[in-house]
């Protein structure tokens, strides 16, 4: 019933219609118009003003033929640079750019499988509950458009995201994680008049960064030295350095004892310094933020019970598994949707060799198919 053509066709459209994080309304009036005519409900809501972008999320209510609860499937409509222009090329069975840009399968194969399945749904009369499709934006720069989503406007209280690459595994675990902000104050000088007058920020930095254990720490918790900025000019005592970094774990009392950690090596290589709280330099100034929060399905529950039958249906399998990354689902669970997160068969994403086969996608739109089939007929 899915049709492997029609699918090719739609994902072809949806990435040559450019979509960087904050500039999605072209192509969310592309798919409000298919979700129209597909006789869906369809709401943009006002995340775009929040954000700063030309475009908020665009959430489309199927009313089904069959009294169920109503389920959320949900993709991402940005894409990150380079985007722009993505000329796509179909060889062996696989998409890819012309190695200039992304491809933007990263989520547009989860777009174009939705709107596969629902057009599938219509055209055969198949059976289907209530769904609730949820196409964010900006969710590449901080998963913004859910941050911002008006939830008002969804029903559902489970589902699935699209957003990952093993179309045989659903992911039921992720991380929580902390953003820490630190910006070192040290002293300027003329660096060679008198660099005794100064206090540099980046020496300050390396002695707190040399002594901190960063990467995979243990299976379920990860650090990391992300951004650092500082210095004016060779011949200038840096006065002052900021560094933007991140700790995750699965655990949250082991995200704590990362985070302390991280901010304890940086206020003792302020101390190492002769500086502290109270002195002029150099000094330390801290935020730590909590960017999202962990996610956990019980094997029992309907999102994996469902996904399990309608894998079993299919003859296939599918694995629980757990992920190091952040997601819209993450967001999703925060507003009390449980969200488990499903495989395109995307790959190297965020890179211009991003690639997907078709067959992958097809396989993808089967097995949410059968979800919804298996939904609709109230096995859950
Ligand atoms: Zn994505």
């Amino acid at each position: 019933m899915i049709d492997e053509e029609r699918l090719a066709r739609t994902f072809v459209d949806l990435v040559k219609i450019d979509s960087i994080s904050k500039e999605e309304s072209a192509l969310c009036a592309h798919i409000r118009k298919i979700l129209d005519d597909l006789g869906a409900e369809t709401v943009v809501d006002a995340a775009g003003e929040r954000v700063g972008g030309d475009c908020g999320n665009l959430i489309a209510r199927f009313a089904g033929n069959r009294p169920a609860p109503p389920l959320m499937l949900n993709a991402h409509m940005d894409t990150v640079e380079p985007g722009r222009g993505v000329t796509p090329v179909f060889e062996n069975g696989r998409f890819r750019s012309d190695g200039t840009t992304v491809l933007g399968a990263d989520d547009k194969s989860a777009v174009a499988i939705l709107i596969e399945v629902l057009t599938a749904v219509r055209e055969n009369t198949l059976p289907c509950g209530p769904v609730d499709l949820v196409f964010t934006v900006c969710e590449e720069i901080g998963l913004l458009g859910a941050r911002h989503l008006d939830f008002s406007n969804v029903r559902a209280t489970f589902g699935y995201a699209l957003d990952a690459t093993d179309t045989e595994g659903i992911v039921v675990a992720a991380p929580s994680a902390n953003r820490i902000a630190v910006t070192i104050h040290g002293k300027d000088a003329h660096a060679g008049a008198a660099p005794e007058k100064g206090v540099n920020a980046i020496a300050v930095a390396a002695r707190a960064i040399d002594g901190l254990a960063l990467g995979r720490l243990d299976k379920e918790t990860t650090c990391n030295i992300g951004v650092i900025r500082g210095g004016l000019a060779h011949n200038i005592v840096p006065p002052k350095v900021v560094i933007d970094a991140e700790a995750r774990s699965h655990d949250e009392d082991k995200l704590a004892a990362v985070t302390e950690r991280m901010v304890a090596a940086f206020e003792s290589a302020v101390a190492a310094f002769g500086g502290g709280p109270d002195a002029d330099a150099p000094r330390l100034e801290v935020s730590v933020e909590r960017d999202f929060t962990r996610t956990r399905i019980p094997e029992d529950h309907a999102v994996v019970r469902l996904a399990r039958q309608a894998a079993t249906n299919l003859g296939r399998t599918i694995a629980a598994k757990a992920t190091g990354g952040g997601a819209d689902a993450n967001i999703f669970f925060e507003q009390g949707i449980v969200t488990g997160v499903l495989g395109t068969g995307m790959h190297d994403m965020h890179t211009v060799r991003e690639n997907v086969r078709l067959a992958d996608m097809v396989r993808c739109a089967e097995l949410v198919l059968e979800i919804l089939r298996v939904h609709a007929s109230g096995v859950d």
